[in-house]
């Protein structure tokens, strides 16, 4: 079995990673840092010397480094059972200030744009395999309002929608994981408790048990919150 992951090295694909290593998974992992998927490629390959373990930097806001990573996985294998499109980014802002298109831009092309280049040029891979998954990390902000993020989480929850629906007779699985505050990096000097949050750990788990019902089911969309609510 393959996966490929991105945004591996942090946070929730991390944990996503950790799992299907665990479970004898073969892995692809993208991230921005060389260093940080080295580190990570050599912890795996020590703890599970069966599976292999590749790595691609690449900036997946920039449409020709997605297109070199997929690339470079079609060149390596010739097919893929479960894509986890993980890598996203959260930058406060809001619409209706003047100073933050930048912000808003590259968290466009980093959780619409990137998801959309990745996929389309992975499906060729999970054609054919039974119980095939992409999962897209959304969030609860793809249907509440939350800044600017908001916006780039929608169209993920739309993307995901309308992939879910071409991809029906194709037999390839589409499910759209919606979750609340889960403690991860990207939540870095909060002086919120532990308790407030979901740990990255209970979202990998939820993705293995959707993937393993069987082919002929699927888990459109997962919606996951801190048992306190949202923050
Ligand atoms: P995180 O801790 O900030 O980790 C993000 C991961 O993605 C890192 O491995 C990072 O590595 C990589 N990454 C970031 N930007 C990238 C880019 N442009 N190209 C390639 N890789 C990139 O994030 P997280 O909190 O685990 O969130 C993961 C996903 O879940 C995101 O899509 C996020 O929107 C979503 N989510 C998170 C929460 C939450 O509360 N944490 C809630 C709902 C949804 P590099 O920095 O080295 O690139």
């Amino acid at each position: 079995m393959k996966a490929v992951i991105t945004g591996a090295t942090k946070g929730i694909g991390r944990a996503i990673t950790e799992l299907l290593a665990a479970q004898g998974f073969d892995l692809a992992l993208c991230a921005r840092t060389a260093a940080d998927l080295d580190a990570l490629a050599q912890q795996l390959r020590h703890a599970y010397p069966a599976i292999e373990v590749l790595t691609f930097a690449a900036d997946l806001s920039q449409k020709e480094q997605v297109k070199a990573f997929a690339q470079y996985v079609c060149r390596t294998w010739s097919s893929l059972d479960v894509l986890v499109n993980n890598a996203g980014v959260f930058l406060p802002c809001n619409l209706s200030d003047t100073n933050n298109e930048s912000a808003f831009e590259q968290m466009i092309h980093t959780n619409v744009m990137g998801v959309y280049y990745l996929t389309r040029d992975l499906l060729p891979l999970l054609h054919g395999q039974a119980g095939a998954t992409i999962f897209n990390l959304c969030s609860v902000a793809s249907f509440m309002p939350y800044g600017a993020y908001a916006v780039s989480k929608h169209a993920l929850l739309g993307f995901s929608r309308a992939l879910r629906d071409e991809l029906k007779e194709q037999q390839i699985r589409v499910t759209a994981v919606m979750p609340g505050a889960v403690l991860t990096p990207s939540w870095a000097g909060t002086d919120l408790p532990e308790s407030r949050f979901m740990q990255a750990d209970d979202i990998a788990k939820s993705i293995w048990s959707v993937y393993q019902l069987s082919p002929q089911t699927v888990v459109e969309e997962l919606i996951l919150r801190p048992q306190l609510g949202d923050i």
